[in-house]
């Protein structure tokens, strides 16, 4: 088994499809694990995105990562990490294939809806940004 971690971004937020991106990631096997609402300030974003701080992008991405609050999920399931981020699909929404969360709910390369870890070394840097291990609940018989 394996953890993956993922947010819900505010583009997606905004216009409500945190219900139905839950769903789809429900019906393709994870299990959740920890699920928090969380506002972004300027720095915890900087620090979070912070290998991408010499990209041309990097002030749109933060500013637009503290727009609304997001919703951070850790999810489980065999293979997690790269299975999730095949759900998730390519960074801008315009390329990624029919049935991914960005084809489905993203809107530009910018604005792309969700946010998956793209390595075991990220799910261990990422998660602790929003979760302590307490609140993180693991997998019994009712689940
Ligand atoms: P994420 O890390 O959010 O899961 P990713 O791994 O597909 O996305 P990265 O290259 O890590 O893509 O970029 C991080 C985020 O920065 C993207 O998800 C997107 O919100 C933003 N971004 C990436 N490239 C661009 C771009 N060319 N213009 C504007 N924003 C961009
Ligand atoms: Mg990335």
């Amino acid at each position: 088994m394996q953890y993956s971690f993922g947010i819900i971004k505010p583009d997606a937020m905004q216009k409500k499809h945190y219900g139905k991106i839950l769903d789809d990631i429900a019906c393709a096997g994870y299990k959740l694990i920890g699920l928090k609402l969380f506002h972004l300030t300027e720095e915890k974003a900087k620090n979070f995105y912070a290998k991408h701080e010499n990209k041309p992008f990097f002030d749109e991405l933060i500013q637009y990562m503290c727009l609304s609050p997001v919703l951070c999920f850790v999810i489980q399931k065999e293979n997690a990490i790269n299975d999730f981020r095949a759900l998730v699909g390519n960074t801008d929404p315009k390329l990624a294939e029919k049935n991914t969360l960005r084809h489905k709910y993203g809107q530009d390369v910018s604005a792309n809806a969700i946010h998956a870890s793209d390595s075991e070394a990220s799910f261990d840097r990422e998660w602790r940004f929003f979760f302590t291990e307490n609140e993180l609940y693991f997998p019994n018989d009712l689940q």
